[in-house]
């Protein structure tokens, strides 16, 4: 950390700025010694921070571009250290350039994240919140960004730092016991744990609860779209698509046919599998056989079943029907513009899923099947305001282990067994909590975490 270190913060992509972040103590040496001023006058090292500079960088007496350098001294930045972002023309060669002659003129190159490590280091986030600022670039809805906004701003901290706070003070209070029997009595002490490891237990739980939704919520649901042969799958996803401007992320895969597609309802995202199959072939089942339709629906938060409203049901049909049991899912009476011939009614009695009828030619019944999906994954709303999610499953392993060494304090105190025993397990317990906030990590999993983050952030 005593380096002062360089990146390019913004995409190396054609752009209207681009913008080069410097971070260490030796910031303002380096912009000094390539940055002039308008008028030439101006000595940028001796700028308040916090302030905006409009100048030129060079690169000894070569121009290199026209440039606003933003001062911002330590201890008051991202990083908490000295801290200095140049906004150049957003052209890849000039960004390029400019971040070149940062390099020759006394700072390295950052490494993926090193600025929110050094962030982290400096206590200006704890591990969760620095996490969260990924998740923030990552957000693909609404949900997720203000999840992760949430966390950012310190929620995750905050509700893991109450919890482990509590341990703390009850080791203490057993250690202190112990070293001073005299003046600490323990005498009726196991009851009053229980109950506090009961409280401590419930916070915990609470939190593992709202897991699942943040998962959902920072990944999209996994959906897939069964249906036999011209049941209308292409047809609905396409509108699904179409309607909602998904973005389409071509994941660059072992099979190259694996197409992920992300389509964003009403803040929910759903995340659709083998799309790639269902364009390419007429015929997912068939195709891509029953094992793998059965291997898709058991790894699916969602099946979306289209049935042909207008032909009879057939064996694909039924073996559909068979991979339905215990999944979430909802069936798509499918052309509902032509004349009936499965029976709406005695499908819903038969399949114990909501039955939405739909018609993709027509465009009708979209926007019932949207206020569906929503109903059943977050009872219809999530509200941001009080609730913490944990979208994280770092977070959530580490919770895990939490509540099973709050278990085997409980069954300590249960057997009667002597307080030491309490406090290894209420130990453990603080120390699970604390890898999620990062008062203890190890360095290679601050390492690991960090690795994986964009350059420049
Ligand atoms: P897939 O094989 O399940 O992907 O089915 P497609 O989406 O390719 O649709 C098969 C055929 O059914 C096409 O000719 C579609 O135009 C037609 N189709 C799909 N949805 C509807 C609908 O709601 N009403 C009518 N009348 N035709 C539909």
């Amino acid at each position: 950390m005593d380096t002062t270190i360089a990146a390019i913060s913004t995409a190396v992509s054609a752009s209207g700025i681009g913008i080069i972040r410097i971070s260490g103590p030796e910031s303002m040496d380096v912009i000094s010694r390539i940055y002039r001023s308008k008028g030439g006058k101006k000595k940028i090292k001796e700028a308040e921070t916090h302030t905006i500079h409009y100048g030129y960088i060079y690169d000894g007496e070569e121009e290199v571009d026209e440039v606003l350098v933003m001062i911002m001294r330590a201890p008051r930045t991202f990083t908490g250290e000295d801290t200095v972002e140049i906004d150049c023309h957003g052209g890849v060669y000039a960004m390029n350039r400019v971040l070149e002659t940062v390099l020759k003129n006394g700072a390295k190159t950052a490494q993926p994240g090193e600025f929110t490590k050094r962030a982290f280091l400096n206590g200006r986030l704890d591990l969760s919140q620095a996490e969260a600022v990924m998740d923030v670039i990552q957000a693909k809805n609404d949900y997720a960004l203000k999840s992760s906004m949430n966390q950012l701003k310190g929620s995750v901290q905050k509700a893991i730092k109450n919890i482990r706070g509590d341990l703390l003070y009850e080791i203490a209070y057993i250690e202190s016991a112990l070293d001073d029997p005299e003046h600490i009595s323990l005498d009726g002490y196991p009851q009053r744990l229980m109950r506090i490891v009961e409280k401590e237990e419930k916070e915990l739980q609470h939190l593992l609860k709202t897991a699942s939704d943040g998962k959902i919520i920072r990944e999209g649901i996994q959906t897939v779209i069964l249906g036999k042969p011209n049941a209308g799958k292409s047809s609905l996803l396409n509108i699904l698509v179409g309607e909602n401007k998904a973005i389409v992320t071509d994941i660059a895969g072992t099979t190259r046919d694996i197409l992920e597609e992300y389509i964003t309802l009403n803040g929910i995202t759903l995340k659709m599998v083998d799309t790639a199959g269902i364009r390419e072939t007429q015929d997912v089942v068939e195709k891509i056989g029953v094992s793998r339709a059965r291997e898709m629906a058991k790894k699916a938060d969602l099946i979306l079943y289209v049935v042909d409203s207008s032909t009879s049901l057939d064996e694909n049909d039924e073996e559909i029907i068979s991979l339905l049991r215990d999944k979430k899912a909802i069936v798509i009476y499918n052309k509902t513009d032509l004349e009936p011939v499965v029976d709406m009614e005695e499908l819903k009695t038969r399949i114990q899923h909501p039955v939405i009828p739909v018609s993709a030619r027509e465009e009708t019944g979209i926007r019932e099947l949207e206020e569906e999906i929503k109903a059943m994954f977050f009872g219809g709303n999530i509200s941001f305001n009080d609730q913490v999610y944990i979208t994280n499953a770092r977070h959530k392993e580490a919770l895990e282990e939490a509540n099973a060494s709050l278990l085997m304090v409980k069954q300590s105190i249960e057997l009667g067994m002597p307080e030491d025993f309490f406090s290894i397990d209420l130990t453990n317990a603080c120390e699970s909590l604390g890898r999620i906030t990062g008062e203890s990590v190890g360095e290679d999993l601050v390492n690991e975490i960090f690795s994986k983050f964009c350059m420049g952030k």
